[in-house]
């Protein structure tokens, strides 16, 4: 199993789809270098195997409600 990160060059800031989805992850990504300035980048990571009794499924099959604004 593998999810992709986001994380700044310049400081500690990071999103990964572990904690949000894609399209949420941009927007933090593009928030954080427009607040800053600062430059992101992004790798995948393969999550470790090694049972840690966390259930991650849910962010696969959790299309972003439709919220109007
Ligand atoms: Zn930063």
């Amino acid at each position: 199993m593998s999810y992709f990160v986001n994380y700044c060059t310049e400081c500690d800031w990071s999103a990964s789809t572990q904690a949000c989805t894609r399209s949420e992850q941009s927007g933090l990504a593009i928030a954080h270098h427009v607040a800053t300035g600062h430059d992101i980048a992004g790798e995948r990571r393969a999550t470790e195997p090694s049972g840690t009794g966390q259930e991650t499924g849910w962010a696969t099959e959790w299309p972003p409600p439709s919220e109007d604004s």
